[in-house]
């Protein structure tokens, strides 16, 4: 089960890489149903905070007609950065699978740690490493391929 919702995160993320982003997907799921999919957006949309995380949990909370997604688990192909576990936490995501870790910029298991601080109230549970080599190879290939243009 964990790895089909993944599955639905991949094709998020492998859609990202073919437009030229950063190549991350996520989906939510409410009920068993996929209720968002989403990808990364930064370029395309010029938007520095159109992480798929964000992406994701603005469609999902329009989807379900409240800000409080705690009925909602949120699978992303990497460990999320600083900001969507911000996002992560005041949507009230119930849990929080996601794929590759990111020691680079994640904040969960890495740097800022952002569940672990005293001002963060809401902690989804968390499983981190579902996948890890298909969501994270994504990703390496994708930074390859641009220090190959460079
Ligand atoms: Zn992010």
């Amino acid at each position: 089960m964990f790895d089909n919702h993944m599955n639905r995160a991949l094709e998020q993320a492998r859609l990202a890489a073919d437009l030229g982003e950063v190549p991350v997907g996520a989906a939510i799921i409410h009920n068993q149903r996929v209720i968002a999919v989403a990808h990364n957006t930064v370029i395309n949309k010029c938007d520095p905070t159109g992480h798929a995380e964000i992406n994701a949990l603005k469609q999902a909370a329009i989807a379900l007609g409240t800000p409080n997604l705690s009925d909602c688990d949120l699978y992303v192909t990497l460990e999320p950065c600083a900001m969507c576990a911000g996002a992560i936490s005041w949507a009230r995501i119930r849990n929080l699978y996601f794929g590759a870790f990111d020691e680079k910029s994640g904040a969960i298991e890495h740097g800022a740690r952002i569940f672990s601080q005293s001002t963060c109230h809401h902690r989804p549970t968390v499983y981190g490493g579902i996948m890890a080599d298909e969501c994270g190879g994504l990703v390496s290939h994708f930074f390859q391929g641009l220090r190959q243009k460079l």
